[in-house]
Order: structure tokens, then sequence, then C-alpha cells
């Protein structure tokens, strides 16, 4: 079972379902050439997808452009459907540090196609993530500086408060269409200047308050 370490909030807990929230950054949308959705876009990850800090990323064979997506994650520490964005916040146990690594030409391929990003979003080691800060220790999760470095040279710059929706606007939505139970987790969304990774890349991938997560590609 892949568990999820919490610092001082509790030693591990079991991994739940990792559900991610695309389109939620606007500087990131335009680069892509995405339409601005009306309602949120969300997939899930399979826990299996996990990487650790200090761990290495496997691209698979079927993939030729592997792209890096920094993320502000959550940690679930309650149990809730149908939360409301005052009540939100209290739902949200820990921040942690994540990629959202995507196989950007699968998935486009899977997407001219009209068919589910699965496979170009949830492969083995396909979301590395950090140790998670209790949510006590973050004053304002909306306003956080993001950094990610790919050999030393920045890549993504951004902060959570060009992000669409609010921290507690996500955790509601989502509730909306999955009971949220203790160990899921939530991905936020990416900031512009997503790029290919390559074998050999090391990257650092940094939030204000948050931490830093250490990764390198095998
Ligand atoms: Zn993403």
């Amino acid at each position: 079972m892949h568990k999820v370490n919490l610092c001082d909030i509790n030693p591990a807990y079991p991994v739940g379902k990792i559900i991610c929230l695309g389109r939620n950054y606007l500087d990131h949308i335009r680069e892509l050439n995405n339409e601005i959705p009306e309602a949120p876009v969300i997939f899930c990850k399979p826990a299996s997808s996990l990487l650790e800090n200090g761990g290495q990323i496997r691209i698979p064979a079927y993939s030729q452009d592997c792209h890096h997506e920094l993320e502000l994650a959550l940690l679930i520490g309650k149990a809730g459907k149908q939360i409301s964005v005052t009540d939100a916040p209290g739902y949200v146990c820990g921040y942690g540090v994540a990629l959202d690594l995507t196989l950007r030409d699968v998935q486009s391929r899977q997407k001219s196609k009209g068919l589910p990003w699965e496979i170009a979003k949830g492969f083995d080691t396909a979301c590395p993530l950090s140790d998670f800060v209790p949510a006590e220790k973050i004053k304002n999760p909306d306003n956080l500086a993001l950094t990610l470095q790919v050999n030393e040279k920045i890549r993504q710059q951004g902060n959570t408060n060009m992000m669409m929706r609010s921290i507690a606007q996500i955790v509601s939505e989502m509730s909306e269409f999955f009971t949220l139970e203790p160990g899921d987790i939530i991905l936020t969304g990416t900031p512009a200047g997503v790029g290919q990774i390559k074998s050999g890349d090391q990257l650092i991938g940094e939030i204000e308050q948050v931490g830093r997560l250490v990764v390198s590609v095998g």
C-alpha cells in the first residue's frame, strides 16, 4: 500500500484517490491554446503513480515527450461530500509539492480521439510528491509562490494567486463529484512554463512555506 508521510501530523497515511484539476491557471491555458473551461477539468491518477522525494522518474517507452507540471498538492484529512466553500478549509490537513507528469504526445493523441488521458498521466512515477506540511503552518494557500527548476534553470514561476479557483472552491467543487476521504490528495493545476524533461535531468520544485521536491529522470 502506498503511504504518504505527514511529518508531524501523522507518520504515514494510506493514500486514497489522487484527483487532479486541469486548466486552473490562465497563463497555462493560453500556452497550450486550450479553451477556458466553464466546468472544472478533472482527472485522476492511481496511487501507484506516486514517487517519493529524491526518487527517479521513469518515462515510459511509449512516449517521446514527457512534460513537467508543478502543482500545489492538498491532503484531505476528513471525510465529506458536498462541502461548502466556507467549510472547505477544514477538510485540508496538509500541503505538499507535486509534479503532474504528463506524456504530452500521448495526451494529444488521446484528446484528438476523444479518449481518456489516464495512460498519459497515470504511469508509474507520474506523480512525484513531497512530504506534507500541516495546514495550520500555511498562512494563505491562495498566495504562495511556485518555482520549478530543471538543471538549475527556471522553467516555471507562478503564484497560487493566479489560479482561477481558490483552494476552498477546488475542495468544494471536487466534493460535488466525489466523496472526499482522509488520505485523498488533490492536485490544483499548473502555471505556465510546462516543458519537456529528458533522461539525466534534475528537477527541483519549490513552493513557498510548503517545501521542496527534488527528483531526477532515469
Ligand atoms: Zn496538471
